[in-house]
């Protein structure tokens, strides 16, 4: 039996690529993880705004045979960042600085040039901001920003701790675009799901049902890895040949009594809310990305990517992971804020709110960690034992690259299984 330790993206995936005795331990009471959608009021609500940008040929035409194309709508991003008293930049920042104030716009094309010019060695994300963008845009945006989210100092993070997702621009591409304008990044287009993320989830979710064995509001609770088996909180102890993990990685080494003291895994999360307003402001943006002093770090608009007619609105607040949280206080200060920078007017109203804590959220990538979790991945595949997924992985990731990494898991135990057993192979690719 293949046990597999979550319901979420990678869960179900794998679930769907695989077929023989598959038992999928959940501990919430549906599927989806991080991907789940609250319908209620006639708002639709995420666990934070998800956006979804698959350039995954096979996974972009499995989707597009499976969901109705008038399920979603088809968006040209319009997303800013809010500089309190200069007022409105293009995002990114770094190809949008001939939008700051002149003085601040010279100082900022000097530090980039000079950057590039020294081309000097980095080793953590704060130093890769000041060596790759120089001193002006990494002291007005990046450090701010990516502190505000990441509710760390830089300097504990790798200088890569954001790869791909981190929108790189040259002095030549940033003196370019002030003339023409090119804000093209890996998201600069995206469709949304009228129904919002979930219906991604219900794709999977339907074919993993095919054969697999789904327990919902069950936990795994202890692992012994050299007997194979998982204890549930049901009471039950289960026997498995392999075993997925897509719950956070630090817990399942508590989970498989790792030792991961030493690793230093930390992870900031994220408190969200979302808000439901009876009407809406002139405001247009998707999504907004705040730096300054105000409590959140980004908020959206699923409104004006629905084009309805009342205010829905998520609010980003990045957290340390033993921050205590006063829900009424935080809301409060949501709302002055909201105000203060103009999201909303003073004539609206708040008429439902959803509060959800993302935790862990975004995983603090440093070398000791990597360096822990190379090891221990390479340790547990000869116990027929993986992780994967955005948390098991311990990684920043997209959830089309949790789809990708999930079916090749799922094919790589397929075949070893098939090839220790001599049995047939397990695997399906429902993405071809
Ligand atoms: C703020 C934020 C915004 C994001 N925006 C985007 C975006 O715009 N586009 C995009 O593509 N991606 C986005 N992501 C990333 C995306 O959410 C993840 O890549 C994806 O949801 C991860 O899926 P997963 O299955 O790997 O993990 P999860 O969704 O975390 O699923 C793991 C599951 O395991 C279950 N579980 C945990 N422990 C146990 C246990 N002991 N026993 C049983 N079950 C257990 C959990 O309940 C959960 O359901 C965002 C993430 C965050 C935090």
């Amino acid at each position: 039996m293949i046990l597999i330790v979550g319901a979420g993206i990678t869960g179900l995936t794998c679930a769907a690529c695989l077929t023989g005795e598959v038992v999928v331990v959940e501990a919430q009471e549906a599927v989806g993880g991080y991907c789940r959608t609250t319908k209620r009021n006639g708002f639709v609500w995420d666990r934070a705004g998800h956006f979804f940008h698959f350039q995954n040929p096979d996974i972009k035409k499995f989707f597009q045979k499976e969901i109705p194309e008038d399920r979603f709508v088809k968006v040209k991003k319009k997303s800013a960042i809010h500089m309190e008293d200069i007022g409105s930049i293009d995002f990114p920042f770094q190809k949008n600085i001939h939008q700051l104030p002149k003085d601040l716009y010279v100082n900022c094309l000097l530090d980039l040039y000079k950057a590039e010019k020294n081309n000097s060695e980095y080793s953590s994300f704060k130093e890769f901001a000041y060596a790759t963008a120089g001193k002006s845009i990494a002291e007005l945006f990046l450090i701010p920003y990516n502190e505000k989210l990441y509710a760390c100092d830089l300097d504990e993070l790798d200088k890569d701790a954001m790869g791909r997702f981190f929108p790189k621009a040259s002095f030549e591409d940033v003196l370019l675009n002030a003339d023409q304008k090119d804000n093209d990044s890996y998201n600069a287009d995206f469709s949304y799901p009228r129904e919002g993320a979930e219906e991604f989830v219900n794709v999977l979710h339907n074919y993993a049902n095919k054969s697999a064995d789904i327990r919902l509001n069950t936990t795994i609770e202890s692992i012994d890895i050299e007997k194979k088996e998982a204890r549930l909180s049901d009471g039950t102890c289960v026997k498995y040949t392999a075993l997925i993990n897509t719950s956070p990685f630090n817990k399942f080494c508590e989970l498989a009594s790792i030792d991961s003291t030493k690793a230093k895994l930390s992870a900031n999360k994220v408190a969200v809310f979302n808000l439901g307003f009876d009407k809406k402001s002139q405001h247009d943006m998707h999504w907004v990305y705040f730096p300054g002093d105000e409590i959140f770090y980004r908020v959206g608009s699923y409104h004006n990517i629905h084009s309805t007619d009342r205010a829905s609105l998520y609010v980003e607040i990045g957290l340390k992971s033993g921050d205590i949280i006063d829900e009424k206080s935080m809301l409060a200060n949501v709302l002055k804020d909201l105000e203060r920078t103009k999201l909303i007017n003073t004539d609206m109203n708040l008429i439902d709110y959803e509060f959800i804590v993302m935790d862990p959220a975004y995983v603090h990538i440093n070398s000791q960690g990597e360096q822990f979790k190379e090891e221990q991945k390479k340790s547990l595949e000869k116990h027929n034992v993986y992780t994967a997924g955005r948390y098991g992985n311990w990684t920043y990731c997209s959830i089309e690259d949790n789809m990708v990494e999930a079916r090749d898991l799922s094919k790589a135990i397929a075949l070893k299984l098939q090839n220790c057993a001599n049995d047939e192979n397990h695997f399906v690719n429902i993405f071809e």
